[in-house]
């Protein structure tokens, strides 16, 4: 054998599998497709722009990132824990009074939340914020996000203008199908912490984790083939065939089928684009989220956008100020041309954006697993006598989960292998 264990794939779940294994006494080989680790977590150095490839935030209350991750080497650059939400009536800011007790004020009068809407969240919420999150296998009695936010009550402007337009944007999908069970946790993990993005981006998270692992990661070395054998598992890639005792496939869920028996399981995704704006954008910290539609949600392509540079400086060259705008891919107008953003962004931000530069955009089909109800977390990881797949599919789409699944894949991997 040339090794315990292959994984492939370097994302988040991929390396956490690696270093797990590695620590506790296994040999392990990875093998990457592409030029560089992260999978769906990558960042452009453009023009001394920083763009990660979709954008995203890292929530250090994640468990598994408290627990596994060096967070202040990362130096987190923290977003306002709100948003600044435009309608046909202006725009004004929710924030979270404790956290911003300056905005207390304005987002205790603001008609975005509605006393019965407080209510009906803390109804929502409030049991999940109790307890740690589900451990089980099946979440039971679960339903649609958007049935669960009905059942509470959560019907007011609270919903229409933030909950709804912020989620969509979150969860790449405006459909309100995902698990409740899901998405409560994203929300719980919201309430206790507060995201931000690493200094040199947030690449650096798979980055620091790469650091650890003995043998580094095989880059440009996608696995073809695998094949199961008495003793372990072949892996054929574009050169050689590899041969291990066991073999861990954490290749993000539209490659799943391509290598294994299992089907790929849906996904959702979005698009960003980023300029680079020459002014100063009135947000600050804050997302802005637009709910300027007739029934809620946006009026044009733009979920979401905030000045990015205001929140992390090192994203951006001295005095030029980074913006960032999503669209989803579910909606007819998630493939907009650059100038229909272009001219949706002034509409937000109310400015001209003639002057505003684009630095790059990134499609990304497969940001993150549909994930519909009831979700199955935590559920069983072995699919052959010798090879298991891992991924934020089989846990939560997130970094909490991609983290999880890596993990819980080595410890069911060291376990076969100390059976022989
Ligand atoms: C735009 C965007 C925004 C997001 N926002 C957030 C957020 O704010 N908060 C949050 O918690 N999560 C967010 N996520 C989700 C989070 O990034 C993912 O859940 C997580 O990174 C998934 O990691 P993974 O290891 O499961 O899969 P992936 O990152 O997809 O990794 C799979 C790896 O396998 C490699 N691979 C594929 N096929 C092969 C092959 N044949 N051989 C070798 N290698 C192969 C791929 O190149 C890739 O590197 C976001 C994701 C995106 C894309």
């Amino acid at each position: 054998m040339d090794t315990d264990v292959i994984v492939i794939g370097a994302g988040l779940a991929g390396l956490q599998c690696a270093r797990r294994l590695q620590r506790s006494g296994h040999s392990v080989t990875v093998l990457e497709a592409k030029d560089g680790v992260g999978g769906r977590v990558r960042t452009d150095l453009i023009d001394g722009f920083r763009c990660d490839r979709g954008f995203q935030v890292l929530n250090p209350a994640y468990p598994a990132v408290r627990d596994w991750i060096n967070v202040s080497a990362l130096r987190l650059q923290k977003f306002g824990v709100g948003a600044v939400v435009n309608t046909d009536e202006g725009k004004s800011t929710v924030a979270h009074p404790l956290r911003h007790p300056d905005r207390a004020f304005e987002t205790l009068r603001s008609k975005h939340v509605p006393a019965s809407d407080v209510l009906a969240l803390i109804r929502w919420i409030g049991p999940a914020l109790l307890r740690e999150p589900l451990t089980g296998q099946v979440a039971t009695q679960d339903q649609t996000l958007s049935a669960s936010l009905d059942r509470a009550g959560l019907t007011g402007r609270l919903r229409r203008d933030v909950l709804d337009t912020f989620l969509a944007g979150v969860l790449a999908d405006s459909s309100g199908g995902k698990s409740a069970s899901y998405v409560r946790q994203l929300v719980r993990w919201f309430a206790l912490g507060v995201p931000g993005l690493p200094q040199s981006g947030m690449q650096a998270l798979p980055e620091q984790m790469s650091r650890s692992l003995a043998e580094p990661v095989r880059l440009n070395n996608p696995a073809r083939k695998l094949k199961e054998t008495a003793g372990g598992v072949e892996v054929t890639t574009e050169n050689e065939v590899l041969s291990s005792r066991l073999v861990v496939v954490a290749v993000g869920p539209q490659h799943v089928a391509e290598l294994t028996d299992q089907p790929s399981p849906k996904t959702h995704g979005l698009t960003t684009w980023w300029f680079h704006a020459p002014e100063p954008l009135e947000a600050g910290k804050f997302l802005m989220l637009d709910a300027a539609g007739d029934s809620g949600g946006p009026a044009g392509p733009i979920w979401n956008t905030a000045e990015v540079s205001a929140v992390a400086p090192s994203y951006a060259p001295a005095g030029a100020h980074l913006v960032q705008a999503t669209t989803l891919l579910d909606r007819p107008d998630g493939l907009a041309e650059e100038s229909a953003v272009k001219r949706d962004l002034a509409r937000l931000y109310r400015t001209s954006t003639t002057d505003w530069k684009l630095i790059t955009h990134h499609v990304v089909p497969h940001t993150l697993p549909a994930q519909p109800p009831p979700l199955i977390e935590r559920g069983e990881q072995r699919i052959g006598d010798h090879t298991l797949l891992a991924g934020d599919h089989r846990d939560t789409g997130s970094i909490q989960g991609a983290l999880v699944s890596g993990d819980r894949a080595a410890r069911s991997a060291a376990e076969l292998l100390a059976r022989g």
